[in-house]
């Protein structure tokens, strides 16, 4: 199950904005699964504020040392996302075969 804002991606427009959890098993951050841009803080979502983590770099987010695939990275869950504060951004979910 992932969870998902109301706002649209910044960069591509292909998807709503996930929640998903970092390689250190405890940041959240928000994530597009299309083009796998990334925003740290959800109330600053602007292209300006996008990082774009890469395979190249082991998928780590720019400007901190962890990464969006592997290790402990995969969706948060919604007890995860009301513990950072931001379950009222929820607006619906996806099943993660619908990827
Ligand atoms: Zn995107």
């Amino acid at each position: 199950m992932a969870y998902h804002m109301g706002t649209e991606c910044l960069i591509c427009e292909g998807s709503p904005l996930f929640f998903r959890r970092a390689s250190d098993s405890h940041t959240l951050f928000l994530f597009c699964p299309e083009c796998d841009s990334v925003w740290l803080d959800p109330s600053q979502l602007s292209a300006e504020q996008a990082r774009f983590p890469e395979f190249e770099h082991r998928w780590v987010i720019p400007g901190t040392e962890f990464r969006i695939k592997g290790g402990g990275a995969r969706w948060a869950s919604g007890g995860e996302i009301e513990q950072v504060g931001w379950g009222h951004l929820v607006v619906g979910t996806f099943e993660e075969s619908e990827f």
